[in-house]
């Protein structure tokens, strides 16, 4: 016997519809490209998406076709999240951070066919249109005499003008919850990035479940910043969990200093604010250069990257709340929070601190286990370390375009992530199988590095490993083997990667060894090589 309910699918149009309806006034509010502050509310956030929405049907795009974005976050971001999503295409949020070549790889291996970017990207985007044929359609996101003549850009449009054309008009129409809505990329750990294909379904319960008090507490009385870039992993879902709420959203553009972040947070009201350690940090050492405090920011919620306990503890200073999530591309992304639970209760601050530094527990939906290298499940003791799989409805079923590649072991998602789970079910990453470097919250592929420099002519072999890095987390350095008798220098070595990757990928250092440690089957041992050299000084 079935349940007797009504039958709606879960869709990313009613996150908008709700909030123009029941929240129609409440407000979002963007630093733009341009520096000044947009201001706008839910309403007319859902009216500029639906004329998006007919634009697109104009343009003759089909149901699940790709729409690829290249913006900070802001108002016309999230009419694409709107838009493109609840008129049954894909949006594509393409990660400006990456080398040109491979944004070219991601929108060829996408088959976008319209392409909209912030005018900050413009000299990127002159770049590489030539070498995506897919793309019928560019869009600038500005007003129409912001377009600049002569771009080489064919047929670029302003996005203003494209939705001027039309009407708001227009009925979101209802489909399978299970269609795609979104794609992200994430860096593998060698080659091209791999496609996380969400569907409407996966946002909307992900969104749901991760507005609970114990994970984002997400209320119509919060004002919401999410520095984290609405390129990465949706931005945590803060873009569909604000008006889900009703909260105020708050979008920063471009502006991710200390200083611009602050003063949002002041000038917007910010209650909650959500961002990778490295801006944290930026923001922390602004207020204690200067004084200030925070007059209205109550929480934060830290992640990408394991917060540092000392920056738990300014915060907590400060009056600030953390909760530090874990979770990835695949998971859409949250999977666990560090937050209490009543025995924690009597702990002092150094322990209550020492709980938040933990990665924490899993959040309702989502379930996880270590396993050793058997694939035997590890008891929860919160000292045995393997292997961390997760499962789930917003959890990765395969990547997009590689659905006959196995990727889950018996159902469950292997994280590439190591750790322990402790009796109260707190999770602890202790390394990282995978082997990538996340500096400042992108990745850099140490294999990638390695290639690059074994390739060099005084280099018999090469590993690149993560030292620790008060700024950015982790940053590469490369432990070089020289060939006999051959001379080189580390700034040789250095200069030897200019062009062929991203500045910020570049090893900060090199050290030359007589030799590289090699397991059993020749693969190097870099976990002896991040013991011996975890104090390294990096160069400043
Ligand atoms: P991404 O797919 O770029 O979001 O990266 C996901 C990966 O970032 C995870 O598999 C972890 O290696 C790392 N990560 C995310 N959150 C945390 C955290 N709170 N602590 C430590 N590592 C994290």
């Amino acid at each position: 016997m079935l349940g007797l309910m009504q039958d709606h699918p879960l869709l990313i149009s009613n996150l908008i519809v709700f909030a123009a309806r029941h929240h129609a006034t409440q407000q979002v509010v963007s630093r733009r490209v341009e520096g000044d502050i947009h201001r706008y509310t839910y309403r007319d956030a859902e009216l500029r998406s639906r004329r998006l929405a007919q634009a697109l049907d104009a343009m003759g795009l089909a149901e699940s076709d790709r729409v690829a974005t290249l913006a900070w976050n802001g108002y016309r971001h999230l009419e694409l999240y709107f838009g493109v999503s609840g008129s049954g295409r894909v949006v594509h949020t393409v990660n400006p951070r990456l080398p040109p070549e491979q944004v070219v790889w991601i929108v060829n291996d996408a088959e976008d066919r319209v392409f909209c970017f912030d005018m900050t990207f413009l000299p990127l985007v002159k770049a590489i249109a030539a070498k995506c044929p897919t793309v019928k359609h560019w869009v600038a996101l500005c007003e129409a005499d912001a377009l600049p003549a002569d771009t080489g850009i064919p047929g670029l449009v302003s996005y203003e003008a494209l939705i001027a054309a039309h009407g708001v008009d227009y009925r979101w129409p209802t489909f399978d919850e299970r269609l795609a809505a979104a794609l992200c990329y994430t860096s593998g750990t060698t080659g091209n990035p791999k496609g996380v294909l969400y569907s409407h379904r996966s946002t909307l319960l992900h969104a749901i479940t991760a507005a609970l008090p114990d994970g984002q507490a997400l209320s119509a009385l919060d004002s919401i910043l999410p520095v984290v870039p609405m390129f990465h992993v949706n931005g945590w879902g803060l873009p569909y969990g604000a008006p889900m709420a009703g909260a105020k959203l708050v979008l920063p553009g471009p502006a991710l200093d200390g200083k611009s972040v602050y003063e949002l947070v002041e000038a917007e009201g910010v209650t909650m604010a959500a961002g990778v350690p490295t801006v944290w940090l930026a923001m922390l050492n602004h207020l204690n250069a200067n004084g200030l405090r925070f007059s209205t920011l109550k929480r934060t919620l830290i992640g990408g990257s394991a917060v540092p306990p000392a920056m738990i503890t300014a915060f907590r200073a400060h009056g600030v709340s953390v909760l530090q999530g874990w979770g990835m591309t695949e998971t859409s992304p949250l999977g666990t929070g560090s937050s209490f639970k009543p025995k924690h209760a009597g702990l002092d601050e150094a322990g209550k601190v020492r709980v938040l530094a933990m990665q924490g527990r899993a959040i309702f939906g989502v379930d996880m286990k270590v396993v050793d290298a058997e694939g035997d499940e590890l008891p929860w003791d919160g000292k045995s370390s393997g292997d961390l799989l997760v499962r789930g409805p917003w959890v990765i079923s395969s990547y997009f375009r590689r659905t006959d590649e196995p990727l889950l072991r018996d159902g469950w998602f292997p994280t590439g992530d190591v750790a322990t789970i402790d009796e109260d079910g707190f999770m602890q990453i202790t390394d990282r199988s995978k082997d990538v470097i996340k500096s400042g919250g992108e990745w850099i592929s140490s294999i990638d590095i390695e290639n690059i420099a074994m390739a060099h002519p005084a280099v018999a072999m090469a590993a690149c490993i993560a030292v620790p890095h008060p700024k950015w987390d982790e940053r590469p350095l490369l432990v070089v083997v020289r060939k006999p008798g051959v001379e080189v220098t580390p700034a040789e070595l250095r200069a030897f990667y200019e062009g062929k990757v991203a500045k910020w990928q570049v090893p900060d250092d090199v050290v030359f060894v007589d030799a590289i440690p090699l397991g059993a089957t020749g693969k190097m041992q870099k976990s002896i090589l991040r013991e011996r050299f975890r104090d390294h000084r990096l160069p400043s």
